[in-house]
Formats: structure tokens, C-alpha cells, sequence
């Protein structure tokens, strides 16, 4: 499938000069999620990693792929959230944006030490929101062993912010 030709590039989103790439038509493909979801897999799988315990997706659109990917992989899901959602004992890891800084969250009891995790977001562009999910499964005690983007642009080098863990990304831009 071409997923790019699928994509939806819309001009000026969310501020003037910026291309947002709106996956929403490529999920709303019968097939779309199906093959996002094999290609995680199948790269995964090129990279020998293996044994993974729970898939980590990031608020928001990193619920709708990690979710099918912990399934098709038969491990455990956990949500990275926005401030103030997740209802009990928390770590937060802060992160800077062009003006200010915003803050990730995850559960404290939701991934055992030690377990072997990979982070799913639709988009890396910085590396600011998957680094700060990096720092969230650290503070886990959790081993990072891969991140998945179905899109990486790569003129911003968000890869450079992260960890050095296996990044798989589907298209680049
Ligand atoms: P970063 O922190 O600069 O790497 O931005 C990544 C975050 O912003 C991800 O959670 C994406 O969902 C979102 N994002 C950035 N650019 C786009 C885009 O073009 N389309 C959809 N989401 C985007």
C-alpha cells in the first residue's frame, strides 16, 4: 500500500509555514491500520527485536496504532498521557516546545523493571514528545529496546534527541 498517497498533506496546520500530515484518511482505509500495523512488524522482526513486553503509545494518535500493534504482538499496552488524565500515582517528564514546555505521564505501577518495551507515536518530528516518552519508560525501570513512527521527517533530525535505541519508521518525509 502507498501509504503517502494516502496521507493527507494540509498546508499551514496548525500555524502558518507547517505541513501536517493527516493520517485520518489512511486510517479510514479498510486496509490502513491492517498494513500500518504488518509493517511495524515485519521491520521489528528485521531488526531481531523480539520478546517484547508492552508496547507504549503516545497521547494521542499513539493509542490508535500501539493498541493494534500490542494485539497483533500479544503483549501488554500502556498509555503515555497528557497532564492530569491518568488517575492514579504518576511519573512526569517535562519537555520544551517552541514557546514553553509540556509534560508527559505515565502510571508508576504500569510497567514492571525490567520488561522490554517499545514507544509508538504516528509522527517523530523534533524527537521532543518521543524523548520525553523515552524518559518515562526509564524512569520505569523498563529496557527501551525500539521506537515505531509511521512517519519520521526527517529534515527536522528528531532522531538525534533520542536514546540510542532502533527507530523503525514506515515513510519519511
Ligand atoms: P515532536 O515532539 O516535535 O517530535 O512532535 C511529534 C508529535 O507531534 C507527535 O505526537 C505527533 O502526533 C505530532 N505531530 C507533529 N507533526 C505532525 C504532523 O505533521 N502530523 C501529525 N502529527 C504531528
Amino acid at each position: 500500500m502507498d501509504f503517502k498517497s494516502i496521507i493527507r498533506d494540509i498546508p499551514d496546520f496548525p500555524q502558518q509555514g507547517i505541513i501536517f500530515r493527516d493520517i485520518t484518511p489512511l486510517l479510514a482505509h479498510p486496509q490502513g491500520l491492517t498494513k500500518i500495523i504488518q509493517g511495524f512488524q515485519t521491520k521489528f522482526a528485521e531488526l531481531n527485536i523480539s520478546a517484547i513486553d508492552t508496547v507504549v503509545g503516545t497521547e494521542s494518535r499513539g493509542f490508535i496504532l500501539g493498541a493494534p500493534l500490542a494485539m497483533a504482538l500479544g503483549c501488554s499496552f500502556v498509555p503515555v498521557r497528557k497532564p492530569k488524565k491518568l488517575p492514579s500515582a504518576v511519573f512526569r517528564a517535562e519537555y520544551e516546545l517552541e514557546y514553553g514546555t509540556d509534560a508527559l505521564e505515565i502510571h508508576q505501577d504500569a510497567i514492571a523493571t525490567g520488561e522490554r518495551v517499545i514507544i509508538i507515536d504516528d509522527v517523530i518530528a523534533t524527537g521532543g514528545t518521543a524523548a520525553a516518552t523515552a524518559k518515562l519508560v526509564e524512569q520505569s525501570g523498563a529496557e527501551l529496546v525500539g521506537y515505531g513512527f509511521l512517519i519520521e521527517l526527517d529534515f527536522l533530525n528528531g532522531r538525534q534527541a533520542l536514546p540510542e535505541v532502533p527507530i523503525v519508521s514506515l515513510i519519511n518525509y
